[in-house]
């Protein structure tokens, strides 16, 4: 299975991206979790990303596309993959054509998952991360229960620093202008499946399976 989830900041693409890739047993890519560990690691690919992550904005297609060029040619996708948080952009789009096609390969689906934006902005701003292991949480809907801790490793919970109310404004903007139109390219192309991300998770990925079966 080759995969792409998208859908707004926040939508809950890399809790249904996880679960998905046990159940369906493919790797889970998300551009924003490789970029996050190389700003962690100071490597120069997150030296050159750390500003315009921190501002919502997008780093430029080119390095996306290197980064995921180098990430698709490994040996673990050769099974199939979830993409999450890529392709963002009409160029990304035509970026990740060009890398399938080199492999002989091709998306299967594109699942776009939808709720309203205020929505996200309460999901955004309560999300707290764990900085050792990455597990979320949220401080309403799925509080630690070590407090300020991680249940799973007790590591310390932060915030993303894109995680504040202006940084959520700025990401939803530049969804709608440049990643929302993508969805409209892949719905042409008779691969986009429309799936409903309100509700719990495990409900959502219910929902999510159902659809991948009937698609
Ligand atoms: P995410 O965790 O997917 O919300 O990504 C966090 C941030 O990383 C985004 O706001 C962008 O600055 C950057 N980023 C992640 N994926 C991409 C991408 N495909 N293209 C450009 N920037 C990206």
């Amino acid at each position: 299975m080759r995969l792409v989830l998208m859908g707004m900041p926040g939508v809950g693409k890399g809790t249904q991206a996880m679960r998905l890739s046990e159940s369906l047993g493919v790797v889970h890519l998300s551009t924003g979790d490789i970029l996050r560990e190389a700003v962690k690691a100071e490597m120069p690919l997150g030296l050159k990303a750390k500003d315009t992550m921190a501002s919502g904005k997008l780093v430029p297609d080119e390095l996306i596309g290197d980064m995921i060029s180098e990430r698709l040619a490994r040996q673990d996708v050769g099974s199939g993959f979830i993409l999450d948080g890529f392709p963002r952009t009409i160029e990304q789009v035509a970026i990740l054509d060009r890398v399938l096609e080199q492999r002989g390969t091709s998306l299967d689906r594109v699942v776009l998952l939808g709720v309203s934006e205020q929505e996200i902005v309460r999901r955004l701003s309560g999300r707290r991360v764990c900085e050792s292991c990455g597990a979320v949480y949220h401080m309403e809907s799925k509080p630690s229960s070590k407090g300020e801790a991680c249940e799973r490793c007790d590591g310390a919970l932060a915030q993303r620093s894109d995680d504040t109310e202006e940084v959520i404004r700025e990401r939803l903007r530049v969804y709608r202008e440049q990643t929302l139109p993508i969805a409209d390219a892949y719905r042409e192309r008779g691969l986009l499946v429309n799936v409903e991300g309100t509700g719990a998770p495990e409900e959502v990925f219910a929902r999510l399976q159902a659809e991948l079966v009937a698609a």
